[in-house]
């Protein structure tokens, strides 16, 4: 990469001379696309054949991605979980073994659990810091690892390069969900992923008003990815790529942000007597960070804190005083949000009553933030 994110996501995929001088490449709402002559329909030689399979919103969309994740072929689907699914059935088949960590995003989970289990793919769950110890899990039909770092509620930092380097070994593909780091904050495919996932719902659209998905893969992955892909009659909405393209142009401005905003409030929560312990990678004192500072170039705005013993209504009163932060199960748009964190692990043990709260930073000034979490500490303090 020779040009800074900042100017590349200004200019990736544009291409205005293309489209009587437009600055961004317009949305094309089409499905069906008039061939010029007989042979051209019947070869299926023109660049545009039919919605489903391309047009040249979703063009530009794929060619930045490809751009950013170091990658050899972009796909889109209507959601982040569309990506995964995606990605998944992409590797996969009846009989094989997948490896999953086991602080992966909830439905990801459902998935594999009721329906991979359901087309006879089995899956197990490994401890997300396992690192090389990962190699005495591999099955002689081990087909995939599918790893989140940091998951998405608990923040464990995986150490990729590791996994990547025994699966390969194994002759098994590894799929990451990357969408915490976005491409901007990590590239998948160059620490030895095979499918770079994104949820491009949270940062890359980043204004709460979209659904979207991608997969990104190597050079070794892109056919069947492709093959899968159009099989499961995947694609995303022209209006969504649309809105995807224009939330990418401001990413690389609005990421260090959410992460500055995200480092102060992770800062603040640990000085506060309320909280037992903040999960973020980007403080010295997580056990991911050294990893997280190996192999990433920062954080987002999204972490989580562990309060002391508290009960419903003092919870309760903590979060429904708070006016800045929004309590919804989303995350990555400009807005702060706060919602509790229910973990469910199986290979890594967890306190069962621990009460966890997962927060997003979003781009309002910090002291307001900070205002207004310390008003709504204090509303909780009276109900303790
Ligand atoms: C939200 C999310 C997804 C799913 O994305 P949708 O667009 O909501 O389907 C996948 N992975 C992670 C880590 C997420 O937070």
């Amino acid at each position: 990469m020779t040009q800074k994110p900042n100017t590349l996501t200004g200019h990736l995929g544009r291409e205005p001379s293309r489209y009587h001088g437009a600055v961004s490449t317009p949305v094309y709402r089409v499905s069906t696309f008039l061939m010029p002559d007989l042979e051209t329909l019947e070869r299926g030689t023109a660049p545009y054949v039919y919605g489903r399979r391309g047009t040249p919103t979703s063009e530009s969309f794929a060619t930045a991605i490809n751009t950013l994740e170091h990658g050899a072929t972009t796909v889109v689907t209507p959601s982040g979980l569309a990506a995964i699914t995606t990605a998944i059935l992409s590797v996969c088949r009846t009989g094989d073994h997948l490896l999953v960590s086991d602080s992966a995003y909830f439905p990801t989970r459902n998935f594999c659990d009721r329906v991979l289990a359901r087309y006879g793919v089995q899956t197990s769950y490994f401890d997300p810091c396992i690192g090389n110890g990962i190699e005495e899990l591999f099955r002689s039909n081990t087909r995939a690892v599918f790893c989140e770092s940091p998951g998405s509620l608990t923040f464990e930092v995986q150490d990729i390069p590791a996994i990547a380097t025994a699966a390969h070994r194994h002759g098994a593909s590894v799929l990451m969900d990357n969408t915490w780091a976005t491409p901007l904050f990590f590239q998948p495919l160059d620490h030895g992923v095979d499918l770079s996932i994104q949820s491009v719902t949270k940062y890359v659209g980043g204004h709460s008003d979209l659904m979207m998905g991608y997969v990104c893969a190597n050079a070794s992955h892109a056919d069947r990815l492709v093959q899968t892909h159009g099989d499961l009659g995947q694609f995303a909405s022209a209006d969504d790529l649309f809105l995807a393209l224009r939330g990418l142009r401001t990413l690389a401005r609005r990421l260090p942000v959410h992460e500055q905003n995200g480092l102060k409030l992770a800062r603040w929560f640990a000085q506060r007597p309320e909280v037992t312990r903040v999960l973020h990678p980007g403080l010295e004192s997580d056990p991911g960070h050294a990893i997280w500072k190996r192999d990433f170039r920062g954080a987002c705005g999204l972490f989580a804190i562990e309060l002391k013993p508290l009960s419903r209504s003092a919870l309760a009163a903590l979060m429904n005083s708070l006016k800045l932060f929004g309590m919804g199960w989303s995350w990555g748009g400009f807005e702060s949000l706060i919602t509790p964190a229910h973990i469910v692990r199986t290979a890594r043990p967890w306190p069962a009553d621990a009460t966890v709260v997962r927060v997003h930073a979003g781009l309002e000034d910090i002291d307001d933030l900070i205002a207004d979490l310390t008003q709504g500490f204090e509303r909780m303090a009276r109900e303790l």
